[in-house]
């Protein structure tokens, strides 16, 4: 079984964007610029949104934090939206998620240029994906694919079985791994709350991805010998050993899953330092307008 260590290749990945900044900027080029949009005080947008000003920083970004209180109306927040679309030194924005009710998500999303949309949530940038274009690809599902290339991991021809169907992970998870492409060109299978055969499912699988948000959900029975799993879930849960009263529980039950694995990713240290490097990948292109002019 191997460990794939989540956290080194982040880092590796971050060097290697610092290093074709400091080229850019050497060569006379603008230096990326990230802006985000932080709205309320929830605790683990607060920890997301530090981490990207702070992986900003590692990758010689320039990063703009606008904070609103949790009262904002949607017309001032679509209004900075716009000012953000409009302004020549911002090359790409995301306004971090979830949003107090009294604002739509869907119309925040889709009043960002999707030009600038790095998070890669607009309907242009979703149905590009789909159809095989260049667009920017939503962060975790790009993270895994990069941790699958890293790794050389084979997906051609694999039976990958997709648990979770969100607009954020599950369904661009599933269409990157059927696509044309390696890593891709797997037979894909997306369960989700829904689904009857699921444990079945599993237990054919080459490659797992786990996405559903339910601690320990895919026990050791789950998993043939040899599979790859991917856990992307991260649920706060209490624990009285750590500092912050907590810890992240993936849906993989790794005790019992890991020894029967040839690949697997452990939580922390896995997916969640990739989704953060591939924002920042996302920003890189922007930033060189290699996307969109
Ligand atoms: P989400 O929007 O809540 O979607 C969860 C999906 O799982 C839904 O499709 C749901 O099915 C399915 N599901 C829930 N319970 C199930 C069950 N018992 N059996 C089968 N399917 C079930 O979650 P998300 O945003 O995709 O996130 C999933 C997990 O990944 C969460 O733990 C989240 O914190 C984590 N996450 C981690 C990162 C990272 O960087 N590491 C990034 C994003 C998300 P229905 O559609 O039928 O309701």
């Amino acid at each position: 079984m191997e460990l794939i260590d989540g956290k080194a290749v982040a880092a590796q990945i971050k060097q290697e964007i610092a290093a074709e900044v400091e080229q850019i900027v050497a060569a006379g080029g603008k230096r990326p610029h990230l802006a985000a949009i932080l709205v309320g005080h929830d605790g683990g947008s607060e920890t997301y949104v530090a981490n990207k000003v702070k992986a900003c920083e590692a990758c010689g970004f320039k990063s703009s934090l606008i904070r609103y209180e949790a009262d904002v109306t949607e017309e001032e927040l679509l209004n900075k939206v716009e000012e953000l679309n409009q302004d020549a030194d911002v090359d790409g924005f995301i306004v971090q998620l979830p949003l107090p009710k009294h604002i739509s998500e869907q119309k925040v999303i889709e009043a960002i240029d999707y030009r600038k949309d790095v998070d890669g949530f607009h309907p242009i940038n979703v149905g590009r994906l789909n159809i095989g274009l260049p667009c920017y690809v939503s962060a975790t599902p790009n993270g895994i694919l990069e941790l699958l290339s890293r790794y050389h991991i084979e997906t051609s021809g694999k039976k990958c079985v997709v648990l979770g169907r969100s607009n954020i992970v599950g369904k661009p998870m599933a269409s990157l791994m059927m696509r044309k492409a390696t890593p891709g060109d797997a037979t894909v299978t997306v369960c989700h709350s829904h689904s009857k055969d699921l444990v079945k499912e599993c237990q054919e699988a080459d490659i797992i991805i786990a996405a559903i948000g339910r601690p320990n959900f895919v026990t050791g029975d789950m998993v043939k010998e040899g599979a790859v799993v991917i856990d992307v879930g991260t649920t706060r849960v209490p624990d009285a050993t750590k500092k912050s009263g907590f810890r992240l529980n993936g849906d993989v039950k790794f005790d019992e899953v890991a020894p029967k694995c040839s690949f697997i990713t452990p939580v922390p240290g896995g997916v969640g330092p990739m989704t953060i490097v591939s924002l920042m990948k996302n920003t890189l292109l922007a930033g060189k307008k290699a996307i969109y002019k």
